[in-house]
């Protein structure tokens, strides 16, 4: 009796298949669908569409004989086919999958054994034991990240933080170089497409002209890995060649270089071509051998074992209803301009920009997502479930499971602060400090209303006046608040705001 393992799309990487006690039999076959009902589901990015598409069939392919790939409409009837074909004669296995939906299928099935979950460092058990025994003290993403660092002696010297230090923050919020128009760091690792793009793209090109389906976004070339060979490379030239200047320029933005010294791992590894054990730990390598300083080193562990490790799990601790958190009671459409990734009908310079990058891309970094496209649509008081639902579809690193934590609770403070302790937003001061995007720009970051007047720095104070009883009573925020007072112009402000209503800014 050798039961079929079934891979979901972002199942991709050798751990997947790896047999053990709780994993496939070392002779399964492999059942891969692609079912083309999701990509009706949701308009998304047309090179996030190319790039599952593009990893699924070099996973087929890769396994040759062992792969079963299967066109179908739904899942459901994927499955059918797999049965028709008897390969689902003895059953099927397949690992916890990564969003509560797709759970709740695969335990509806008969003959589907749902495996533990693979792809992060702590098992689910552990991190609910890990939270249960806070005794309900707030979840707080540092002890995490310690608690992890420890349990799995990452980056440790015995018992303590290896380089003096558990958090390096302080040394990576550096403003850009002054004057240079990049990082010059060297040029991130981008894969070749080969007959299967072709073929990805062919296939695109028909459903769209078709009708069936329809998409956001340029689609190439493929700026993202699809295959274990593409992620390794590109693993590997990030940490022998840019990880050393990884930390001091986290926060920073510059125009001219929107990757600079950033990893562009996220899709690999939500794609589970790369498991963050060995993103860590050839880290941790570098930093031991001298070839990477320690400020850059625990940075990046932090995004990976903090961070990531910590998103997955609030998204099953925190259950499926958090998706329609609204404790700020946002319940404003998203524009066309937002939707159609219309950069070209905005002003503000900083939004322009970052919008092009995501049509052209799929992708920016983690602050052009927080402080300027989040932080936006939390300014405007848009709905935060279309504002999760806009970040899944338009990133190619974008998931459920991902997703919700990130906009629901980080970006968009919907649940109130079970995630952060205060709302990410700023005035236009912030994004000056931070970035060039303000040098050219037709809006003026100190400049509150008028003509000049920047969206930020005026969204910022509107913000705040709208939700000013809630944030008064928060100790991080009360400051920025008592500000309102002193302004002169607020009513002028507020007109201004009322009067530009959801035209780009
Ligand atoms: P790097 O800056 O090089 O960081 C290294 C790795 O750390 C990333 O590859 C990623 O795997 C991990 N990481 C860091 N922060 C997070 C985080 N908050 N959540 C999960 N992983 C993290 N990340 C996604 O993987 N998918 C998303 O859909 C996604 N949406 C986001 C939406 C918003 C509003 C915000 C604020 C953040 C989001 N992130 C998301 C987190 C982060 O922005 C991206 O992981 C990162 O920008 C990807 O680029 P990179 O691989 O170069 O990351």
């Amino acid at each position: 009796m050798t039961p079929a393992h079934w891979l979901f799309g972002d199942q991709l990487g050798p751990h997947f298949l790896t047999p053990g006690d709780d994993g496939p039999d070392r002779d399964a076959a492999v059942l891969l669908v692609e079912a083309r009902s999701v990509f009706r589901r949701r308009r998304f990015h047309r090179a996030k569409a190319h790039l599952v598409l593009s990893a699924m069939r070099h996973r087929a392919a890769e396994l040759g004989d062992r792969a079963h790939y299967i066109r179908a409409d739904t899942y459901r009837e994927g499955l059918r086919a797999a049965a028709d074909d008897g390969l689902t004669d003895d059953g099927v296995t397949v690992h916890h999958p990564t969003s509560h939906a797709a759970l709740r299928f695969v335990r509806s099935l008969d003959g589907v054994d749902v495996l533990a979950p693979r792809g992060f460092l702590v098992p689910r058990p552990d991190f609910d034991a890990w939270a249960d025994g806070l005794g309900g003290k707030r979840l707080r993403q540092e002890d995490f990240y310690r608690w992890v660092r420890r349990g799995h002696d990452l980056l440790m010297d015995g018992g303590d933080p290896a380089g003096g230090r558990w958090n390096h923050d302080h040394d990576n919020r550096e403003t850009p170089p002054k004057k240079a128009r990049t990082l010059g760091a060297p040029a991130p690792y981008r894969p070749r497409e080969d007959a299967i793009d072709e073929e990805v793209r062919n296939d695109l090109d028909r459903w769209e002209r078709d009708g069936e389906v329809t998409f956001v976004g340029r689609d190439g070339p493929r700026r993202f890995p699809a295959s274990r060979r593409e992620a390794l490379a590109a693993l590997r030239r990030f940490v022998e060649h840019r990880l050393g200047g990884f930390g001091a320029y986290e926060d920073a933005m510059l125009t001219a270089d929107p990757v600079m010294s950033h990893s562009l791992l996220s899709s690999s590894l939500n794609l589970g071509l790369l498991h963050p054990a060995e993103c860590v730990e050839a880290a941790e390598d570098a930093w031991r051998a001298g070839d990477a300083p320690i400020n850059s080193v625990e940075g990046f562990v932090r995004q990976i074992a903090g961070w990531r490790e910590y998103v997955w799990h609030l998204y099953w601790y925190f259950g499926d209803a958090y998706r329609d958190s609204n404790t700020l009671g946002h319940h404003a459409p998203l524009p066309d301009w937002f939707l159609d990734l219309d950069a070209d009908a905005v002003t503000a310079r900083c939004l322009a920009t970052t919008l092009a990058q995501v049509r052209d891309t799929g992708w920016t970094h983690h602050i052009p997502r927080l402080m300027l496209l989040g932080s936006h649509a939390l300014q405007q008081g848009w709905d935060p479930r279309a504002v999760t639902d806009w970040f899944h579809r338009c990133f190619v690193d974008g998931y459920d499971w991902v997703m919700l934590p990130n906009v629901v609770g980080m970006s968009q403070y919907a649940d109130g602060g079970r995630m952060t302790t205060k709302p990410y937003t700023s005035g236009g001061a912030y994004v000056h400090r931070m970035s060039d995007l303000c040098s050219g720009c037709a809006y003026r970051p100190t400049d509150r209303t008028g003509e000049r007047a920047c969206p930020f720095t005026a969204g910022y104070w509107a913000f705040l006046h709208r939700h000013r009883r809630r944030l008064a009573g928060n100790n991080r925020m009360s400051q920025a608040v008592r500000g309102l007072d002193r302004l002169g112009d607020l009513d002028a402000l507020l007109r201004q705001a009322r009067e530009r209503g959801d035209s780009p800014p």
